[in-house]
């Protein structure tokens, strides 16, 4: 997947795909973790229409 830099800056980041996952499955919502290209770790994306990116997936 390609990752633009402002949504990998917004956006939570996670070490490990395993930690990734686990904060997926504890969300209410049907989410996928994917290795981001630009910081190389992980993201959490779920997959909406159009291009803004969910509240839940940004960093506090
Ligand atoms: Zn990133």
């Amino acid at each position: 997947m390609q990752t633009r830099p402002g949504i990998c800056q917004r956006k939570r980041r996670y070490a490990t795909r395993d930690e990734a996952e686990a904060a997926a499955a504890r969300a209410p919502f049907k989410l996928r973790a994917y290795t981001c290209s630009l910081c190389g770790r992980f993201h959490l994306t779920s997959r909406t229409k159009g291009m803004k990116t969910p509240r839940h997936e940004l960093a506090p």
